[in-house]
């Protein structure tokens, strides 16, 4: 492997071999690449991107959701011990629109997944940080574009199950994994019944001790409340079954469960449909954001912004009339 200099910048190439390479390195500076918001990094990691894509995409691609303190991070590095111990180079990305990783977020924790961290065949990235979902989950799915062509192979995308998130790692994973846990409600467990209809497999996490008998009722509940559900485009019937990361009991079980449901998607078409629908939406995504970055970066626009807020506020235009009004001087300048 060749010796980078750790300071000098890389052009695009030496990016894309380091991370074809399998460097770790290389990787990690390019996901940084990724997440800057300077315009000369901006073309950069659209090259790198777009040096890497042929080389990604082989990969399954796990979403794991579930409220703070359901064991999410002790369940993945159990979960990525064990997919290690099988051969798999395992990739966690996190999905977190509040991370301040500057600041210290919970996620950037470097105590967080301690053993797995040490493992040459784990890579585990902290949140991007940004202001939108939208542009934390873009920067998140480009990451794992450069994590497959990394040679990872399994890739877990976590987030801290609050609001929005959950939607965004669905619309970038093939198989999404929902961590629950026994005897608190639903609401509890801020789950709402749209996020229960996104879920491959329900896992009661935590089925040890004076648990156990809970878990199991809790999983006969879910089982029969999923059953309501109309069968998902995929054809998979989603599974619930029980796990307690702490214990390691029901860990082999899920990935048992994550494959079954590959072999069905591959037989029968869904997988690759389901990847190129999130590709088109990878590129509606890009637009969205871009013309969002466009329109409020432009100085005149937020100067004016201002004004309109203070006339909506005197009332002196209605909030429809200013949205307009500045579409339209938007719309001059092009
Ligand atoms: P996260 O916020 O979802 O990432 O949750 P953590 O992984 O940080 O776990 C929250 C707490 O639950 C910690 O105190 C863990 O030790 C505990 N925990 C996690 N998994 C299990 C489990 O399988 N059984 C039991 N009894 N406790 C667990």
């Amino acid at each position: 492997m060749k010796n980078y200099k750790a300071k000098s910048r890389l052009t695009a190439e030496q990016y894309i071999e380091g991370i074809l390479e399998g460097s770790r390195v290389i990787l990690s500076r390019a996901i940084t690449v990724i997440e800057s918001n300077l315009e000369s990094d901006k073309i950069l990691a659209k090259d790198i991107i777009q040096g890497v894509l042929p080389s990604s995409g082989n990969s399954i691609r796990i979403g794991i959701t579930g409220v703070p303190g359901v064991g999410k991070s002790t369940f993945i590095e159990v979960f990525g011990k064990h997919l290690v111990t099988l051969g798999h180079k395992v990739a966690i990305l996190s999905i977190d629109p509040s991370s301040q990783r500057s600041r210290g977020s919970i996620l950037g924790d470097k105590t967080r997944m301690e053993e797995l961290a040490t493992l040459e065949e784990a890579y585990i990235r902290p949140s991007a940080s940004g202001d939108t979902l939208g542009g934390v989950a873009n920067k998140t799915g480009e990451a794992m574009f450069l994590c497959e062509a990394g040679g990872y192979d399994v890739i877990l995308i976590e987030t801290v199950g609050v609001g929005q998130s959950e939607t965004a790692v669905h619309g970038m994973t093939d198989f999404f994994l929902l961590l629950m846990l026994a005897g608190a409600g639903d609401e509890l467990q801020g789950i709402k019944k749209g996020i229960m209809e996104m879920a491959d497999m329900v896992v009661i996490n935590k089925a040890d001790g004076d648990n156990v008998r809970m878990s199991e009722l809790a999983k006969r509940q879910y089982q029969n409340a999923l059953h309501i559900f109309p069968l998902s485009e995929s054809g998979w019937s989603p599974e619930v079954s029980t796990a307690s990361a702490i214990k390691n009991i029901g860990i082999d079980k899920v990935w048992e469960t994550v494959l079954k449901f590959k072999e069905l998607v591959d037989e029968n078409g869904y997988f690759l449909k389901n990847r190129n629908q999130q590709q088109i939406q990878w590129m509606y995504n890009n637009i969205n954001e871009e013309l969002k970055n466009l329109f409020y970066g432009s100085d005149a626009i937020a100067k004016q912004l201002k004004e309109l807020e203070k006339a909506i506020i005197s009332s002196k235009i209605s909030p429809v009339k200013a949205a307009q009004y500045i579409i339209e001087k938007y719309k001059e300048t092009f």
